[in-house]
């Protein structure tokens, strides 16, 4: 069995949602019922998120355009595959407590984290309906399915921990009779409900990636293909690198830290869960189905020559406590600091310290969190750098005790008259990470590129 997910781009357009009926098809035929994973037609999670924001300020007049552009581009898709009717029944319920729902928010002019998951829940409620009538018009027993079996721990609105066990018992219970009749479930992703059934959403964005390992995991499915628009993770973005090509085989530890570290190919959360159950994780490309693209397992036995596997880059504000200068112990300085950051949920990127200074990097965002910064310039005495990036470089596991690799990585940078600000390499020795002013990111990355990557006979 396999679970398939398709993302927001391969819902948005007639002909990615025939690629996607196509791709379903074939493995209905092939082999044994698969279940389908959706995130919400492209730009619709936007789409609802602004009329969030428009509501709590209270614009209705311009809620009511944004609820229509919602309406149309379902109705649409669904007047081409001429299936008004049936799509109309499906989503007309939905868009009527959208509506409702935006007035009440619009009234009361509060958006809470919970109606926040509420709303955004419902791109993905509207976009299975679609595809499941999309199914069933092209003569393929398509189900939809709310995913209200996959249950958190509660806490987090916005990114619930899972509640593996109760999910698993609700998800069988839910499942087992749509499979057992040979049904292809289509359910949602990016939400599931907390213990008081309250809708809660897993990952804040991209969470559908990770519903659907829930469900593989659940489900003990050893594949889980995720579809998308892209032929699989890169040596590099191809933007600032055009000849970066796909890797083919991957690591899941490998995997992970590319996409902590801006590839934005899948969700972060959603590969550990799959290869500790046992299973495989695939991205594959829904716009071009016949390219091998990446596979993610437990371990990469090939031995690769290469000393890069792919390289990726964020933007992040990088901080320095001054130690010295905080007239406080060292470890009292790291206690402070790791219980605010843990109190205000901001996450830190990259660590690096000295008997005198501390530097770590975060995004904007992060600092921006709940009273991150005021109170930590109550910690110690600080110094705030803006516009870095830093650098992941992800190596294949084989450099592990090599020599010379780091060196190489800094001739490759210095190569660029590019000055490194801070550097942080683990014992791991895949992921080696380097902050740069952002205007010298992309020259960094090319040169790195050519110095350190080469084509690996396993790959394509
Ligand atoms: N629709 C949600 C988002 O845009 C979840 C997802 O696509 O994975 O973030
Ligand atoms: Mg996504």
């Amino acid at each position: 069995m396999k679970v398939l997910k398709f993302g927001g781009t391969s819902m948005g357009s007639e002909d990615s949602l025939r690629q996607v009926a196509s791709i379903i098809r074939q493995n209905y035929e092939d082999e044994q019922v698969p279940v389908i994973v959706c995130s919400a037609m492209s730009g619709v999670t936007n789409l609802l998120l602004e009329m969030g924001d428009l509501a709590e300020k209270g614009s209705m007049p311009a809620i009511d355009s944004l609820l229509k552009q919602i309406e149309t581009k379902h109705l649409e898709m669904a007047a081409v595959f001429e299936i008004t009717e049936e799509v109309e029944a499906a989503i007309r319920p939905l868009l009527e407590d959208l509506h409702g729902f935006v007035q009440g928010i619009a009234r009361i002019r509060e958006l809470s984290d919970r109606s926040l998951a509420y709303l955004a829940s419902l791109g993905e409620r509207l976009s299975t309906r679609l595809l499941a009538e999309i199914l069933k018009q092209e003569g393929l027993p398509g189900i939809q399915q709310d995913t209200k079996f996959i249950r958190t721990t509660g806490g987090s609105y916005k990114c619930g921990e899972v509640d593996w066990d109760q999910t698993k018992l609700d998800l069988l219970q839910a499942l087992n009779p749509l499979l057992e009749q040979k049904q292809i479930p289509v359910l949602t992703g990016f939400f599931g409900t907390n213990p008081q059934s309250i809708i809660s959403l897993l990952g804040w964005r991209g969470g559908s990636d990770y519903s659907a390992a829930i469900v593989a995991v659940s489900l003990d499915c050893p594949t889980l293909e995720i579809w998308t628009d892209v032929d699989g993770f890169l040596s590099a973005d191809p933007r600032i690198v055009p000849e970066a090509h796909v890797i083919s085989h991957i690591s899941y530890e490998e995997a992970t830290e590319l996409c902590f570290f801006g590839a934005k190919v899948l969700h972060p959360r959603t590969i550990r869960p799959v290869i500790e159950g046992g299973g495989e994780v695939w991205i594959k490309n829904t716009f071009a189905p016949e390219k091998q693209g990446t596979r993610i397992t437990k371990v990469h036995e090939e031995k690769c020559q290469t000393l890069m596997l792919s390289v990726a880059s964020k933007p992040v504000v990088m901080i320095s406590l001054d130690l010295f200068g905080s007239l406080k112990s060292q470890r009292i300085v790291y206690k402070e600091l790791f219980d605010l950051a843990s109190g205000c949920e901001a996450r830190m990127d990259l660590i690096a310290s000295s008997e005198s200074i501390f530097t770590f990097c975060m995004s904007a965002e992060d600092m921006g969190k709940n009273g991150f910064l005021e109170a930590l310039e109550n910690i110690a005495p600080l110094q705030i750098e803006e516009d870095k990036s830093i650098i992941c470089i992800v190596s294949p596991r084989s450099v592990h005790g090599q020599a010379g690799v780091s060196a190489q990585i800094f001739q490759a940078v210095a190569k660029e008259n590019v000055s490194i600000s801070a550097f942080s390499q683990n014992a791991s020795e895949i992921a080696q990470l380097l902050v740069l002013d952002t205007p010298k990111v992309q020259d960094a990355i090319r040169s790195l590129h050519t110095s350190l990557t080469q084509h690996c006979p396993c790959e394509q």
